[in-house]
């Protein structure tokens, strides 16, 4: 449960007040040294703690947006409980316009990080120490990568009830069962028993309007489910239940063409779209290997054989919001 107070650094936030950190995490080479703004609203009555971040990956823009959004439209001035916002963890990426922290290396695959260990394990080892200890709950922000675009979904691990219950209350168009990936911010929260799901949204680089949107309203239903505020949109769409996908790859090199959208349903054997040579030589139909919806989509028209082009969700025919104890939706 939550604590009265959060400490960051040396920043006590007692409660019934908004503070903005800046938590000092490295040098650049030219001794500037980078800060890693943490906004932090705590409110006067008791409740969960919950993280909001983005730009754990520098270059996903829409979820840096998210929180972005989230602090200028006061969403995370809550009515119990308290908000931390995170809106870009990973600065180095962010002003190098990359997924990666300067060495290459990546911060979602550095959990629980090292005080002396590489860069983006320092980075993972601070907020680890930090900030996940004092929190209940946290939605971690991310976006398609490599010119790839996701429709707007929570990803979860349908095993534990808690992580289905929270993805429900979210609501988002699809909820997708996502095992722990090794070292990764919700693997390394979940071991100390921290609820952390991933929304992912759009491409990186890119804003995508209707990501960004689904995010915030995801975000305020959420908070709604754990009594942190009153009022939340409705879903402007059923939440679809994703347990399975699979990737439709390119088998040749060339020009990829779409047939469809991101988000929409396509049949067994459906033609989904085509490869073509650039020097007219061949046209390969694509089709899809499953029923269900295109979650992912390559939105890069030159295609190597071998790329990830759609990303196929599966959908289970038992639906949509799960149930609690009692058998009430949620
Ligand atoms: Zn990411």
């Amino acid at each position: 449960m939550s604590k009265k107070k959060i400490i960051i650094g040396e920043t006590l936030v007692a409660p019934g007040e908004e503070v903005q950190i800046n938590a000092p995490i490295a040098r650049l080479p030219s001794h500037t040294v980078i800060d890693i703004p943490v906004v932090v609203y705590n409110a006067m009555e008791d409740g969960p703690v919950l993280l909001l971040m983005g730009g754990l990956h520098g270059d996903e823009i829409n979820g840096i947006e998210v929180v972005r959004r989230i602090i200028e439209n006061g969403f995370h001035r809550v009515k119990k409980g308290a908000v931390i916002c995170i809106p870009i963890l990973n600065i180095f990426g962010f002003i190098n316009f990359s997924r990666e922290v300067p060495d290459g290396k990546d911060v979602n695959r550095s959990f629980p990080g090292n005080k002396n260990g590489s860069l983006a394990s320092r980075i993972a080892f601070h907020l680890m120490k930090e900030i996940i200890p004092q929190i209940d709950y946290g939605i971690d922000f991310h976006t398609g990568g490599a010119d790839r675009t996701n429709y707007p979904q929570i990803r979860a691990v349908f095993k534990d009830p808690k992580n289905v219950e929270l993805a429900s209350a979210f609501c988002a168009p699809f909820s997708i069962d996502s095992v722990y990936r090794p070292k990764s911010l919700r693997q390394a929260a979940g071991k100390k028993g921290k609820k952390i799901l991933v929304y992912e949204g759009g491409e990186s680089a890119r804003f995508d309007q209707y990501a960004i949107e689904e995010g915030i309203a995801g975000t305020r239903r959420l908070m709604k489910h754990l009594e942190m505020v009153d009022e939340a949109p409705e879903p402007s769409k059923p939440n679809i239940i994703i347990k399975h996908s699979t990737w439709v790859r390119a088998k040749f090199s060339g020009l990829f063409h779409s047939f469809f959208k991101y988000g929409q349903k396509v049949k067994k054997n459906e033609v989904i779209g085509t490869v073509t040579d650039p020097f007219g030589e061949f046209k390969i139909p694509l089709k899809s290997p499953a029923s269900g919806y295109i979650v992912g989509l390559n939105n890069n028209p030159i295609v190597h054989q071998g790329d990830a082009i759609v990303h196929i969700g599966i959908a289970n025919s038992k639906s949509v919001n799960a149930k609690n104890k009692k058998g009430e939706s949620i």
